[in-house]
This record gives structure tokens, sequence and C-alpha cells, in this order.
């Protein structure tokens, strides 16, 4: 809404309680978003809370917890939405939030197995297409079936009708390292194929793709641009599908068509697994060099002792890249190239 009447000539100040803005996406979603927003000339204040707000007259002041205060006309506010208790009145333990939301598969209220509870009510994440998706399996239960509702987590396909828009589906790349996953993240931009030309060259977004290099599948997209939105559907499908990325090589996207940014995505991971395999002799001169500090270090010891720790902090720092080399050519997955063979 900031973006939409500062484009119809407001004056916009956009205060985000958050140190930034899309907390739950990528980073770089919501820095694109705070620049664009800039751009247009919204006052954007981040890491800052509304601590009073109060109408006088036409004005509307809210003082805010960093001692500033932002005078205006109008005020609106998005803080969440959370179901009114009414609809909740009739459940017996109805004490803690926890016992009040249905089981997380079925869409069957706790303890009230004749109560179906969809959309917004169950708080699991408050979408119109997540809406419908529990709407689909609780019918679906209610006739005997046995659907299960298991995509309507944190991970759901998600868009933000900005401009750029940000559009995503599955976990961040910090939230798939989070579980413990062996993710790896790889970013291009949007604009960099022949057929984003026709909505302008050069035009700001970033593509990028989560893979779990263990399993070798999608487990995140995100795309920032311009009318990207669309292009979610795909990472959905494969995502849901756990189609093996070296297998996407072969779902060939048309020329000249924006599509192409799943060969640019598929491109990069080849060219950063590639260089990886090259890192070989970059290892071999790094064991070289942690050799010979620890062999100063040793030395140090006799000769000067307040050397000493200079010369391990050198050893451990060629030690440390070592690891970090020597874990990426550990013949994993994430050496497979897009033949299958390993290294
Ligand atoms: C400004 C805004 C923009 C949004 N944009 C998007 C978007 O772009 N994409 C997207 O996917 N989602 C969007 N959403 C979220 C989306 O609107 C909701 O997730 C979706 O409407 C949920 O559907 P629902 O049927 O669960 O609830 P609702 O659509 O809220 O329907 C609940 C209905 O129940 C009625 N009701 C409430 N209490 C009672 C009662 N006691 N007795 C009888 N009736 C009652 C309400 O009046 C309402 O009509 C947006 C929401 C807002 C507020």
């Amino acid at each position: 809404m900031a973006q939409a009447y500062s484009a119809l000539g407001s004056t916009v100040t956009l205060l985000e309680a958050a140190e930034r803005l899309l907390t739950r996406e990528e980073p770089f979603a919501g820095e694109q978003l705070h620049e664009a927003l800039v751009e247009r000339g919204v006052d954007v204040r981040v890491g800052v809370e509304a601590r009073a707000v109060r109408r006088d007259g036409a004005s509307v002041t809210v003082d805010l917890s960093d001692g500033e205060r932002v005078e205006a006309t109008k005020s609106w506010w998005r803080l969440g939405v959370v179901p009114g208790p009414t609809i909740w009145a009739s459940k017996p333990s109805a004490s803690s939030r926890e016992s009040r939301l249905p089981s997380m598969t079925r869409c069957v209220c706790r303890g009230l197995p004749w109560l179906y509870a969809i959309g917004d009510v169950n708080e699991r994440w408050l979408l119109t297409h997540i809406a419908k998706y529990q709407a689909h399996v609780a019918c679906e239960v209610i006739d005997g079936g046995q659907a299960r509702a298991t995509r309507d987590g944190g991970g759901a396909p998600r868009v933000v009708f900005t401009d750029p828009q940000v559009a995503a589906v599955g976990l961040t790349l910090q939230a798939a390292k989070d579980q413990r996953l062996n993710a790896r993240a790889y970013d291009v931009l949007s604009s960099a194929t022949a057929g984003a030309g026709f909505y302008g060259r050069d035009t700001p977004g970033t593509s990028r793709l989560v893979v779990d290099e263990d399993r070798g599948v999608i487990v995140g997209a995100t795309f920032t641009g311009t009318d990207v939105a669309d292009w979610l559907h795909a990472a959905t499908i494969a995502l849901v599908g756990e189609i093996p990325v070296e297998r996407l090589w072969e779902a060939v996207p048309a020329f000249p068509t924006r599509s192409e940014i799943w060969l640019n995505l598929l491109e990069k991971r080849e060219t950063e697994l590639a260089r990886e395999h090259d890192e070989a002799p970059v290892l071999i001169e790094q064991v070289r060099r942690a050799t010979l500090a620890l062999t100063q270090a040793a030395a140090a010891i006799s000769e000067d002792r307040m050397l000493v720790p200079d010369r391990l902090a050198t050893s451990l720092r060629h030690l440390l890249v070592i690891y970090v080399i020597a874990g990426r050519l550990d013949g994993g997955p994430a050496t497979r190239s897009r033949h299958g063979d390993q290294r």
C-alpha cells in the first residue's frame, strides 16, 4: 500500500518494527523493495516501533521508539490477523493459543472432531490460495478420503505485489540451513534473458534457487523483478514433485522467453560446481602454506614467544581454508555433474 499511495502522489512514511522489510523472505528481496520504495520517495524506517498514536484535528501523530515523531493526515496499520474469540467459545480447552489450533494435516479442530477450520481462522498461512487448498482437503476428509494438507506451512507459494514483485516458494537459504540441509543458493539476474528485453533491459531483480545438494532437489525459490509472479508455479511444481535438478535440464525453455531464467539458474549451479572441481590445486597450495606456518610457529616457540600467537593464527587461517575447500571436494552430490557422474 505504501507503494500504491506514493504512486498516487501521497507523501508516505513506512514504519517496520523488524530490522528489514519482508523478514520471512530472502534478505535481497526486502533490500530491493526497500531501495525501490526509497527511489519512489517513500520514507522507509526499519527497526522502529510505534509507541503511541493520536489524532489532533486533521493530523495524526505517531510517537516512535527512537524518540522521533511522524505526522500525517492518515495512518494505515497492518499488524497481523488473529481470529476473534467468539468462534472458539464452545471449545472446552481453549486456554492456550496452541490448543485452539486445528490439527495440522486434516483441518479438524483438536478435541472437536466435528469442527473443521479452514483459511485464516486456523492461523496456518493467511493466503487465499491456502484457504482454497485447505477447503479441498477438508472436503476430501469429510467425504471419507485420505487427503492431508501438507503444503500450507511456511514454504507455501507467496507473492508480494509490489514493484519489484517478490515471488517465493519453499525455504529461504537460511531456513534451509536452519533445518540442517546441505543447502546452497544459486543467484542470477532476473533480467538476464533475451525475453526479459521486452520488459526493459537491466531492470532490477534477482532469481534464486535453493538446492538441497544431498538430495539434488530444489527446496526453495525466490524471484524478484518486474512481473515475476507467474514464474512461481514452475518452481512450485519442481519443488513439490521433488524433480532432480539434473532432470530439469530436460525441461528446455523456449527462446526468447523469460523462462530461460531456468537455464541461467542451472548453468549457474553447474559453473559453480565445476569451479570447485578446479580448487584441488588451491587445496594443495593451502596445505603447503599451513605446514610452513605451523613449522614457523614451532620454531617461534624456541626463539621468540611473542611471535607464537601470530604464527598460529596464520596457520589456523590456512587450515580453515583447507577445511572449507575439502568439504566442497568431499565427493558428495554437490560435485555431481549434469550427466550424473561423480568426481
Ligand atoms: C489487504 C489484504 C490484502 C490481501 N491480499 C492477498 C493476496 O494478494 N493474495 C492472497 O492470497 N491473500 C491475500 N490476503 C489474504 C486473504 O484475503 C485471506 O487469506 C483470505 O481471504 C482468507 O479466506 P478466509 O475464507 O479464511 O477468510 P475471509 O475471506 O476473511 O472470510 C471470512 C468470512 O467470515 C465472516 N465472519 C467472520 N466472523 C463471522 C461470524 N462470527 N459469523 C459469520 N461470519 C463471520 C467474515 O465477515 C468474512 O466474510 C489479503 C488480505 C488483506 C487483508
